[in-house]
């Protein structure tokens, strides 16, 4: 098992880190710029970051905006934050977005290749908020050059999360945990020594089919799974929340993550979404990591770390709220949490296929090719399968796990598309 005195994001800091030099330059009040690459800065998290950014004035630069199709977003987005450059994944989208920005002095590039050289470009951090698998060339490749990262694509160390934590030690590099629950964990655990840690709880909204039967589940629509009673978020977690993958690719993130092993890690349905991560210590001692359900806390934790910037967030009245409730996690209604459990436990290739059959049928779901049912059943039938065939060994590179994922997506598609005119596939 690994450690958290190990773990990049423990790592005590260097003098010769930016977050460091960055602090002493402003306790002797002479702050320069955080110079900032962000990764997926057209989407939900990328606009939180923006907003972030503005209620910080001179306090950060930005370096490359990332986006994956929409060219008109941006732009809108690297004039907005001032970037420097300004990269499509998609290669149809440069002529667009070179006309969009011409004149603008912003360099304009394209590509799958171009957002891996965006990644690179000298800034003190990146923001890693591409959605899904897309994000783990880039991201990965930062980190080998020694970026500090704030993660928010937990899709990257589900799917490599070995090698990715491989790479962060050998290159120096801190990974600092966006995602909400981890950010609030990292808070809670105040460095304190991992031996003494007896369990990391990540609470969970319990989405919006936290009441629903398990019937009236199985036949959920997209715009039903989409509405997320408590957190505004891109489709593809707001899916994952629906089923509780979220919760489930979360768990497996914080294995990596921390260091800890999948029986030190719980999940607890917390409704009010208040109380995001909890640590529990041998002496009985619990501390918890609380804020409104508002992404730009964690995202200001991260972007002004060590130091703590102010946040344009409510601030929390727990009078106000009143009552926090938490119940345990029905496993029977939302099958999909337990298969990201059994994928964690089993280890392996597991948590590679289970993330790339997940992000196959989530799609399906979204464009009415599968029943909400069919998302679960096909993650758990491409994992058997590959499990079956000797396909599920263990990553040893992020390069193999990219390779796993680009199998897996091929079977949860031949598994989901075996009766095409069946309308909604039952796998
Ligand atoms: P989103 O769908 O709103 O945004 C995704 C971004 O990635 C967009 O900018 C999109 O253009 C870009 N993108 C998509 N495919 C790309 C590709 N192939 N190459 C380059 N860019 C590409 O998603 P989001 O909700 O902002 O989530 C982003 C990541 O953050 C996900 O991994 C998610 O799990 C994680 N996360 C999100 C939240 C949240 O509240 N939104 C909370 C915690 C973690
Ligand atoms: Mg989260």
């Amino acid at each position: 098992m690994e450690t958290l005195v190990s773990s990049p994001l423990q790592m005590k800091p260097q003098a010769t880190a930016p977050a460091v030099d960055l602090a002493n330059d402003l306790a002797r009040g002479r702050a320069a710029p955080r110079r900032l690459s962000i990764l997926g800065a057209t989407g939900s998290i990328g606009r939180s970051t923006a907003d972030v950014i503005a209620a910080a004035p001179g306090r950060f630069a930005v370096e490359a905006v990332v986006g994956g199709r929409d060219a008109k977003a941006l732009a809108a987005m690297a004039r907005e934050l001032g970037a420097a450059c300004a990269t499509l994944a998609d290669p149809a989208g440069y002529a667009e977005l070179a006309d969009l920005l011409s004149g603008s002095g912003v360099e304009v590039a394209a590509g799958p290749q171009a957002v891996v050289e965006a990644a690179l470009r000298p800034a003190d951090m990146l923001v890693a908020a591409i959605s899904g698998a897309a994000g783990v060339a880039p991201t990965h490749a930062a980190l080998a050059a020694g970026r500090m990262i704030a993660l928010a694509n937990k899709e990257c160390l589900v799917c490599a999360g070995a090698a990715f934590m491989a790479t962060a030690r050998r290159a120096g590099a801190r990974l600092l945990p966006m995602d909400s629950e981890h950010n609030a964990i990292h808070q809670a655990l105040g460095g304190a020594d991992p031996a003494t840690v007896e369990k990391m709880i990540l609470t969970a909204s319990g989405g919006p089919f936290r009441t629903w039967t398990r019937e009236a589940i199985d036949a959920a629509t997209p715009a039903q799974a989409l509405a997320h009673p408590k957190w505004s978020m891109g489709p593809k977690i707001s899916v994952d929340s629906a089923s509780l993958m979220n919760k489930g690719l979360e768990l497996i993130e914080a294995h990596f993550l921390f260091g800890v092993e999948a029986a030190r890690l719980d999940v607890l349905v917390h409704p009010q979404s208040i109380v995001h991560g909890l640590v529990s210590f041998a002496d009985g001692a619990v501390t918890a990591g609380m804020a409104h359900p508002d992404m730009k806390t964690p995202i200001a934790h991260c972007l002004g770390w060590p130091e703590r910037i102010a946040a344009p967030v409510r601030r929390l009245d727990l009078a106000e709220l009143g009552a926090l409730t938490f119940e345990r996690a029905d496993l029977a209604r939302f099958p999909a949490l337990g298969l990201a459990m059994a994928a964690l436990a089993r280890g392996g290739g597991l948590p590679t296929i289970l993330n790339a059959a997940n992000e196959v049928a989530v799609a399906y779901f979204l464009e009415g090719r599968i029943g909400f049912r069919d998302i679960a059943a096909g993650v758990e039938a491409t994992c058997e399968a590959m499990e079956r065939a000797g396909e599920a060994r263990e990553p040893q590179s992020v390069e193999e796990a990219l390779a796993v994922d680009h199998i897996a997506r091929e079977r949860a598609r031949g598994l989901l598309e075996a009766r095409p005119n069946s309308g909604k596939v039952r796998v």
